[in-house]
C-alpha cells in the first residue's frame, strides 16, 4: 500500500500479516500451490500439507454473504460505540471475521449479500487504524 504518513495505518493481523489491500480493494489470503488450500489470513506455512515455499498471496472477491453475525452491546477495545455487529462472511469459500457496518447491526442476517469497504476508526492508544467492513449490497 501507499499511504501518506497522515493517513490510517492499516489493521494487521496479529503476526503483522496485512488483512487487505485498501488500494486494491480486497481481503488478502494464502493460497496452496501444493494442495489447494486457502487461509485468512494470510499464512507462511500450509496447515494442511506444510509446505513452506508454495505459499501464493492472493486476493478475495470483493463480495460475499453474511455466514453468522452477533450484535455487540459493549464498547469495544477498538473503539467502536455499541451497537455494532460483528461476524463471518462468506468469501470464495473462506470465512473472514469482520465488522458489519451500513445498517442495523441486527439486520444482518445469514445468506444477506454484502461487499468490502474500508473505514477509519480511532482506536485508543494506537490513534487512526484504517479497518476493513462489509456492508449491505444495494440492488
Ligand atoms: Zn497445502
Amino acid at each position: 500500500m501507499s499511504r501518506k504518513p497522515n493517513e490510517p495505518k492499516p489493521l494487521l493481523a496479529a503476526d503483522g500479516a496485512a488483512l487487505f489491500d485498501a488500494d486494491g480493494g480486497a481481503m488478502l489470503a494464502s493460497h496452496c500451490t501444493s494442495c489447494g488450500r486457502r487461509y485468512f489470513p494470510q499464512r507462511t506455512v500450509c496447515a494442511h500439507c506444510g509446505i513452506v515455499a508454495g505459499m501464493q498471496r492472493i486476493a478475495l472477491a470483493r463480495t460475499g454473504t453474511v455466514h453468522a453475525s452477533t450484535v455487540i452491546r459493549v464498547r469495544s477495545a477498538l473503539g467502536h460505540e455499541p451497537p455494532y455487529a460483528y461476524g463471518y462472511v462468506e468469501l470464495d469459500g473462506l470465512l473472514v471475521f469482520t465488522r458489519f457496518s451500513g445498517g442495523t447491526p441486527e439486520s444482518f442476517q445469514p445468506g444477506d449479500p454484502v461487499e468490502l469497504a474500508f473505514e477509519n476508526l480511532h482506536c485508543d492508544g494506537q490513534g487512526e487504524l484504517l479497518i476493513h467492513v462489509f456492508r449491505k449490497v444495494v440492488a
